[in-house]
């Protein structure tokens, strides 16, 4: 008989969340180095060398360079870019700009993906807030990946939190996603919806949880270079990301460097 198919969500073995841990702290301590270099005057370029070295020094591979075409080890969006921008030497940042930096490496086949927004010297209290707000709808979605919940819990997280803090735009092309011997896998992850909807989750899935939340309105632009993908208004966007794994113990954040106590893990 032909069987309706779910989409297959990937389990992981408790050896192969070690490996995956691996890949995330490659991940999570590359990020630490590029948030340290970010000024005014240095390229995204020069960043993009950075995480390269940072990466393959650490015996992993970039996820990223050659992903699709993609050019880089990083994908570096500025001020309007919400993500996918592609390092520049021609990019120069400058004081009051704002960076999201997406990271990924692979370690022994397995993945880890983070992103994290920086502040470029001082920037308004305004950008800000919207960085504050972005990074907490990513731990309050994080902290809704919990076993015996349901997939779309951690969107319906990351939306209430956001709609409570003002005006923003959630974006809504573009959403997290499952993870593990690939970078993108089943199923999608938005940062939105209903809760109690969804596959059950179970120990051993991985999830990348990725809110992009934008000043104005969440319309996207596709850039001609086919990959950097810009706000509607042109006004500014902020992009936070980590994998985690649902654990027994609650959501185990494989990105993070102290493994994601701020998501309620016991
Ligand atoms: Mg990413
Ligand atoms: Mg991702």
């Amino acid at each position: 008989m032909w069987k309706k198919r779910k989409p297959a969500i990937q389990i992981k073995s408790r050896d192969q969340l070690a490996v995956m841990r691996e890949a995330g702290l490659v991940v999570g301590r590359t990020l630490q180095r590029l948030s340290e270099a970010v000024k005014p005057g240095i390229t995204t370029a020069e960043l993009d060398a950075i995480a390269e070295e940072s990466i393959r020094s650490e015996g992993a591979t970039p996820s990223f360079k050659g992903y699709q075409g993609f050019p880089a080890s990083i994908c570096t969006s500025v001020n309007e870019e919400i993500v996918h921008g592609i390092p520049s030497s021609t990019k120069v940042l400058a004081e009051g700009d704002i960076i999201s930096i997406d990271c990924g490496a692979i370690v022994d086949g397995w993945h880890g993906d983070s992103a994290v927004t920086v502040p470029v010297g001082e920037i308004s209290s305004e950008l800000q807030r919207l960085i504050e707000v972005c990074e907490e709808s990513m731990w309050r979605g994080l902290a809704a990946g919990r076993a015996g919940g349901r997939l779309s819990d951690i969107g319906h997280a990351v939306e209430t939190y956001v709609r409570g803090q003002g005006p923003y735009g959630i974006v809504e092309e573009y959403v997290g996603h499952g993870i593990g011997t690939q970078m993108h896998m089943d199923p999608a992850v938005p940062n939105y919806g209903e809760a109690g909807h969804g596959p059950d989750l179970v120990p051993g899935m991985c999830f990348a949880v990725e809110p992009m939340i934008n000043l104005g309105t969440p319309e996207t632009v596709l850039l001609g270079d086919d990959w950097t993908v810009i706000t509607g208004d042109g006004r500014r966007s902020a992009h936070f990301e980590h994998t985690f794994a649902v654990t027994e113990d609650g959501p185990w954040v494989l990105t993070a460097l102290d493994g994601g106590r701020g998501a309620g893990r016991d």
